[in-house]
């Protein structure tokens, strides 16, 4: 397949730490062929290729996971809209009264300041997602869990691998981290949260069908593409999950991004052909 290519950087409105990392800028390459643009952006410690490797792919001719992702998104252009989470990023913003679902990270403040936020999100009717990026002790998932009570949707990895089948025995578990990992997915999952960014395209279709076979709901979530990137996300949620909620608010971490690939209304956003920047330098590949 013929395309052309061109590595871009974008500023974050704050330092993004990525396991050892500390982002300030995301940079990946975008791609394009005709007028349908794809953006190619591993995430830096979580997917399973690095931008070095799609720098190499990119001048080899080669492919990797994130490069084939972008490039099969050629292929599906058009508006789409769909439905989001919103995220709560520190404990005492304001929670956002346009979302019907509210995503809190947990485990990272004192137990006293998580379950307050819950409280206050509850308080205004908000259903609730909670992740704990297997950083809990069961207890304390069990814990933070009861205070959600019935406007708990599901809580995403809260606990180790070790200690997730026990977890799904007792919680409304999604899966996250574990999609990731080779070998067989746990069966009983509330959820799969699918980051096609870091997961790579086949691994993507792979779990598309799992989830689609046993009747588990897709939550398509963006891993800080671009707007070009977050515009595919959004057309591919709208293609396998329509109804559901997704994880694709991600734009405001940009101080700057790429101009009118993503409107957003509401707790809509929508996926439109918008404008690239005159001084990208394209190569053919
Ligand atoms: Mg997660």
């Amino acid at each position: 397949m013929k395309f052309e290519a061109a590595r871009y950087e974008l500023p974050l409105t704050r330092p993004l730490q990525l396991g050892s990392e500390r982002v300030l800028v995301r940079a990946g390459w975008l791609v394009r062929r005709g007028t349908a643009v794809g953006d190619a952006c591993p995430l830096p410690e979580f997917s399973s290729d690095t931008l070095g490797e799609v720098d190499s792919a990119i001048a080899s001719g080669k492919m990797t996971a994130s490069l084939e992702w972008a490039l099969s998104t050629l292929q599906a252009g058009g508006p789409a809209t769909v439905r989001t989470a919103g995220l709560l990023v520190a404990l005492d913003e304001q929670v956002a009264p346009t979302h019907a679902c509210i995503k809190l990270k947990v485990g990272r403040r004192p137990i006293g300041e998580e379950l307050d936020a819950i409280a206050r999100c509850r308080a205004v009717g908000l259903r609730l997602r909670l992740d704990g990026n297997r950083s809990l002790a069961l207890d304390v998932a069990r814990r933070l869990a009861d205070a959600a009570a019935d406007a708990l949707e599901f809580f995403e990895e809260p606990v180790a691998p070790s200690d997730l089948e026990l977890a799904m025995r007792c919680l409304p578990i999604a899966l996250d981290e574990t999609l990731g990992e080779p070998g067989e997915v746990p069966s009983g999952a509330a959820a799969f949260v699918l980051k096609p960014t870091v997961l790579g395209l086949r691994r993507t279709l792979e779990l598309v069908e799992v989830a689609q076979r046993t009747a588990i709901p897709i939550v398509v979530s963006s891993a800080y593409e671009s707007a070009v990137g977050r515009a595919a996300l959004i057309r591919f949620a709208a293609a396998v999950a329509p109804d559901v909620a997704h994880g694709l608010g991600t734009g405001p971490a940009f101080v700057a991004d790429f101009a009118g690939w993503v409107q957003a209304a509401g707790d809509r956003l929508t996926a439109g052909e918008g404008e690239l920047p005159a001084e990208l330098e394209w190569v053919g590949c």
